[in-house]
């Protein structure tokens, strides 16, 4: 239970992931793949629900 957590490597992502993992989702990997940064984060987690 010591896993050690970091920040999803979407830049536009607020939520925390396993260090053995890059993004927390497949619409984070897809977003950042398409260098898609400038939108709102799309994963659907509570951290990056954003009123618009
Ligand atoms: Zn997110
Ligand atoms: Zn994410």
């Amino acid at each position: 239970m010591n896993e050690a957590m970091k920040p999803c490597d979407h830049a536009g992502c607020n939520c925390q992931v396993p260090v053995s993992r890059d993004f927390c989702s497949e619409s984070c990997r897809m977003a950042t793949e398409s260098q898609n940064v400038g939108s709102a984060c799309e994963c659907g987690h509570a951290a990056c629900q954003q009123r618009s």
